[in-house]
């Protein structure tokens, strides 16, 4: 059984950062926010308005009832303050709950809002940069913040509400109070005249300070403690995630099934006492972190006696009618429950300002690969060529070369296999065609000029994939193919005619409209993998583009389907440039130019009949080797 660790100082949250950083971070993180959600900021500023000063009418227009009552009793005073007090309530009433409502309509996409922004980020990420372990680490980083207690971004937005808050607060506190401390009591009160002394405010003030100070401090406290544990946290997130996602994943469903993983996963959850009553946090919850946060509520209640006092012995000494002790305490409670959040708010902000920098780090991510800004020719004789001079490339953090010195040139119109053993290097040679990756070494041209020139999103437009691990959206038939949400029926047919599926919309219940998946519609279908390959078929035939590349297109299909892609390939592909991809070699045959791949060279080139004629060679030993299982 493992144990739970203190959390060492130098991984954890003991790099506290300064006002002046903080600052900055959060002047960053609110920019996010109101460009992001700008709709969000403004009606959560204004409900909180509505919010802070409600109670102040209140008190103000009850005061005036209640000296009326003690006072002179008279009967139109009466009712006008009476028809006041409940009409300001209702409309205010009405008002904060219509802002409310608009408010958390908005507020509704806070809660996904992190993922959007990481989300936008990651889509913007060099490719290589995704792979990458330092990456995910960040991210991982992020996603554990906002989960630890919604830090980072999440706070900020909180904060800003609880901010905007305690500041309207603070205003309709010293408006309402100002009176209490000019106020004199008259030079009749005797022993009590010495409310008038001017040391007097400043007491009641400093005790309101100093309870505010040490709310802020025990703030502080716990957030170190919070920082502290969030690295563990952020294992046991990891395994939390690990765990609900578990049952849930249908790929892996048949796995864990067969084998009972879950058994060993459960163990291994328990066992970490991340987040149960052995935790780190945990036991500070019982010890230091609880003590300061019960102190924390005792020390208003402490205060509230010390205003008590003082507002009643000034009403008593004559200062002020009876009416005026609800509005005075009222307005002084509020008013030390503003300074108290406004301290508690920035001793947060600097806690969070650690979480903050986390979110920056994955943001600021530079892109590395070289951007161009030349458009690719739109050609109607779709006359490309694409050149690989020379090429070999590593793959970041790796030694090893995954293709070596690879040159080779290909036109439009043709049809290019390209084969090899596993880890030959076929796959690498799609993703520096794509410009997934750079080169390290050489350079690939499209029309005679270097790629890495051309506008990516351009450069892109130039080819339709299907990758192997293709994967499909849970939208309806004719989205997936369109892979958009509009699109052109005719055209979605026509390519779910040429990849072999005619038959199958003809059977969906609701034609293209079905939905691919359940997770949306009750009556979506479930593809199998030779359909979904065929869909993913017909996706790449939808985006018109100059170049098609398969990568291993028929793996899921049965020999008849697969036949039947094939005789019909050229028609499929029609002018296009086809890069297919296999270690099947019999499904090669028909491609004008075969490419063999070994230990990422490119060791042979021909049709099928001059590389079978080259007896000795890699492609002959190959197709000898795959014959020998079908004769
Ligand atoms: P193939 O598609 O022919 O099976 P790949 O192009 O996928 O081969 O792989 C070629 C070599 O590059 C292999 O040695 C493989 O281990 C290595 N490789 C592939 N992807 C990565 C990666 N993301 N990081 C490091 N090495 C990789």
């Amino acid at each position: 059984m493992r144990k739970e660790k203190k959390p060492s100082a130098e991984k954890s949250g003991n790099e506290v950062c300064s006002l002046k950083e903080t600052v900055g971070l959060y002047r960053r993180a609110v920019a996010i926010w109101c460009s992001e959600y700008p709709k969000l900021f403004l009606y959560t500023g204004l409900y909180t308005f509505v919010k802070a000063c409600s109670p102040y009418f209140s008190l103000y227009f009850t005061a005036r009832l209640i000296n009326e009552l003690a006072g002179q009793r008279r009967g139109e005073e009466l009712t006008k303050w009476t028809v006041i007090v409940l009409v300001s309530a209702m409309v205010l009433s009405f008002l904060r709950a219509v802002l409310l409502r608009v408010k958390e309509t908005f507020a509704s996409i806070r809660w996904m809002s992190m993922g959007i922004i990481c989300s936008k980020k990651l889509l913007i990420t060099d490719f290589n940069l995704i792979d990458n372990a330092n990456t995910y680490e960040k991210l991982a980083w992020v996603e554990q913040s906002e989960n630890w207690g919604g830090n980072g971004m999440q706070r900020v937005y909180w904060q800003y509400e609880r901010f905007l808050e305690e500041v309207f607060k603070l205003l309709g506190g010293i408006a309402l109070s100002v009176t209490l401390f000019s106020v004199r009591v008259p030079e009749t009160a005797g022993t009590l005249l010495f409310l008038n002394h001017p040391a007097c405010p400043w007491i009641l003030l400093g005790c309101m300070a100093g309870a505010a100070a040490i709310n802020s401090s025990v703030e502080k406290t716990v957030q170190r403690c919070e920082n502290q544990c969030s690295e563990l946290a952020k294992q046991g997130n990891r395994n939390f995630f690990f765990m609900r996602e578990f049952a849930f994943n249908r790929k892996r469903d048949l796995d864990v099934r067969m084998y009972r993983q879950e058994e060993g996963c459960i163990d291994l959850f328990v066992s970490n006492h991340y987040f149960d009553t052995k935790s780190y946090f945990a036991k500070a919850a019982r010890g230091i972190v609880g003590i300061l946060t019960a102190l924390q509520t005792v020390l208003p209640s402490l205060f509230m006696g010390i205003v008590y006092l003082y507002v009643c012995l000034k009403a008593w000494a004559g200062a002020f009618d009876v009416g005026m002790i609800t509005q005075y305490v009222g307005a002084v409670t509020a008013l030390s429950g503003a300074v108290s959040g406004l301290f508690m708010v920035a001793a947060e902000a600097v806690g969070n300002a650690y979480y903050l920098k986390g979110v920056f780090r994955f943001l600021d991510i530079p892109n590395e690969m070289y951007q161009g800004s030349l458009t690719v020719e739109k050609r109607s004789d779709r006359k490309y060529e694409i050149e690989f001079r020379d090429v070999s490339f590593r793959y970041p953090g790796t030694k090893a070369y995954a293709l070596r010195h690879v040159s080779l040139k290909f036109q439009v119109g043709q049809r290019l296999a390209v084969v090899g053993q596993n880890g030959s290097g076929k796959t690498t040679f799609i993703k520096l065609l794509c410009r997934l990756y750079d080169p390290t070494e050489g350079m690939i041209l499209l029309n005679g000029i270097d790629i890495r020139k051309y506008n990516y999103e351009e450069y892109m437009s130039v080819f339709s994939v299907v990758f192997q691990d293709f994967q499909l959206l849970s939208l309806t038939l004719a989205q997936n193919v369109a892979a958009g949400e509009t699109y052109d029926r005719e055209l979605v047919m026509d390519c779910l005619q040429k990849a072999g599926l005619t038959e199958m919309v003809e059977k969906l219940p609701k034609g293209i409209e079905t939905n691919i998946g359940k997770d949306f519609e009750e009556d979506g279908v479930w593809v199998s993998g030779g359909e979904g390959q065929k869909i993913a078929i017909a996706r790449s035939l939808y985006r018109d583009a100059p170049f098609i590349i398969l990568d291993e297109p028929t793996a899921a299909l049965d020999p008849v389907a697969e036949y039947e892609i094939y005789s019909k390939f050229n028609e499929i592909v029609g002018d296009r440039t086809a890069v297919y991809i296999s270690h099947r070699l019999s499904s090669c045959r028909f491609c004008d130019e075969i490419l063999v791949f070994h230990e990422g060279r490119m060791i042979q080139q021909g049709s099928h009949e001059k590389l079978l004629a080259a007896r000795d060679g890699k492609y002959a030993q190959l197709w000898v080797a795959q014959a020998q299982y079908y004769a």
